[in-house]
């Protein structure tokens, strides 16, 4: 860990003294006050107005029991979370996870990101994330459905289209956003289609809202690429997950003529040297929710490898969309080592610290996922506007309009890292960028 200017560092005792055991927040906390070092010199109203203080602070933090009733009859109990984190660019706007992981710590890092990431796209919405605890894993429809609608319950008087908008995340699609949705209607008797994102189509729902997370990290990467001449044609590309973020971000690298040789889930993970079929990895995992095992079953010149790592595969671009501290140093000097030019983060702090570290100092181009995983968000924000006025873009012009945010969020962080005197360096440009667009905003609605 690099060391903290004095005032940046009593922040930082204040969030470990406040936030006892949650690493996971501390981890994401650290890392954006380190790159605030250079503002905090610059900007002194900053400190003096306590705005770093309070933004690692959330506004509002609600914690609550989900009971439904399994298909055998027991009574289950689950917790859930909403970090209402910060609120001065619009309404809390941030995804739901459900994930036996999840605990206030991790919403608390995710909220924290999605402030960040939200203000980098420059698009007005403030940071919020929630969860439960709930293991979708091995449950039916009618349990997924009783869960989602036992934690509507709680959850639908907390949010609203102007006051917070949840999301999907790990754990939650369009399955579960369709019955929370649903339930909301039915408890407000509104229809209020801005009030949730990710919707499906048949209710509201945007195009390329699906594909968004992973296109955006693709496109993000392009254009890191192009600082070197060069493209993502003709690159392998090695995809760490299998979820909707690492499925797209698949499909638009193979389009653009990667060659997508491996991908993961939490069991191992499939390479293919010729590449994946990505249409039919789709077809397996989306459709079908089957692991990736599956897919190497239908396919002779794949192999799986059981309780792998995906980052032994060698390839020249590295995509982790799986989850949090995913990519350690060891895994990032094997990808070193393999002569990897490019790694970006689909997934939310998916590289440790020591891993981002080594990508840096081996003059890797690193993309983090406030910035090249913010694709996700943005087009919710599109979802939510064409919510707000009734309508529904085509596939073309929504993905446009996401292609040209992108370009957008790359463009912020590489002037602020610029400005800032760490030219190349996107995480502290990311961090900057989108700080200070946030205290500024603070700075001006007063000590709330
Ligand atoms: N969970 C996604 C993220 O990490 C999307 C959030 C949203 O669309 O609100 O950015």
């Amino acid at each position: 860990m690099s060391r903290l200017d004095p005032a940046l560092q009593s922040v930082y005792d204040t969030v470990l003294q406040r936030n006892p055991g949650e690493v996971e927040f501390h981890q994401a906390v650290h890392e954006v006050l380190e790159s605030l070092n250079p503002v905090a010199s610059k900007h002194p109203e900053y400190i003096d107005k306590a705005v770093i203080e309070r933004i690692c602070e959330p506004e509002r933090q609600i914690i609550f029991r989900v009971p439904w009733v399994d298909d055998t009859g027991q009574i289950r109990i689950n917790r859930a979370f909403r970090v209402e984190f910060n609120s001065a660019l619009g309404p809390y706007k941030g995804g739901m996870r459900f994930h036996p992981s999840v605990y206030l710590g991790v919403v608390k890092f995710l909220g924290f990101e999605q402030l960040f990431k939200n203000a980098l796209t420059g698009m007005p919405i403030g940071g919020g994330k929630g969860g439960s605890d709930f293991d979708p894993k091995g449950r039916s429809e009618g349990e997924v459905m009783r869960f989602c609608q036992s934690l509507m319950t709680e959850l639908s008087r907390h949010i609203g289209e102007y006051t917070d908008v949840p999301a999907g995340d790990i754990g939650v699609g369009e399955r579960e956003i369709g019955y929370m949705f649903g339930q909301f209607k039915r408890i407000t008797n509104r229809y209020e289609s801005g009030v949730l994102t990710g919707k499906g189509m048949a209710y509201g729902g945007s195009r390329v809202r699906r594909e968004a997370t992973g296109y955006g990290t693709v496109f993000f990467t392009e254009h890191m690429l192009e600082t070197l001449n060069t493209t993502l044609s003709g690159k392998r590309v090695v995809v760490s997950g299998s979820g909707n973020v690492a499925l797209y971000a698949a499909r638009k690298a193979e389009e653009l003529g990667a060659v997508v040789v491996a991908c993961s889930d939490s069991n191992g993970y499939v390479v293919q040297d010729d590449g994946l079929d990505v249409d039919e990895l789709i077809q397996v995992k989306e459709v079908e929710r089957l692991r990736v095992s599956d897919y190497a079953g239908r396919r002779t010149n794949a192999k799986y490898v059981e309780g792998g790592n995906v980052w032994e595969v060698p390839c020249d671009v590295a995509l982790p969309c799986a989850t949090q501290n995913e990519l350690d140093a060891a895994s990032a000097r094997s990808l070193v080592g393999s002569g990897v030019v490019a790694v970006a983060e689909g997934a939310n702090m998916p590289c440790t610290p020591d891993a981002v570290r080594t990508f840096q100092d081996a003059g890797i181009l690193f993309g983090p996922g406030k910035a090249a995983n913010a694709g996700g968000v943005a087009t919710s924000a599109l979802e939510m506007q064409q919510n707000a006025s009734r309508d529904s873009w085509s596939f073309e012009y929504t993905e446009q309009r996401l292609a040209e945010i992108m370009h957008g969020v790359h463009e912020r962080c590489a002037s602020a890292a610029e400005e800032y005197g760490t030219p190349g360096n996107y995480v502290a440009g990311a961090n900057i960028s989108s700080f200070i667009q946030v205290a500024d905003a603070m700075l001006a609605l007063g000590v709330i």
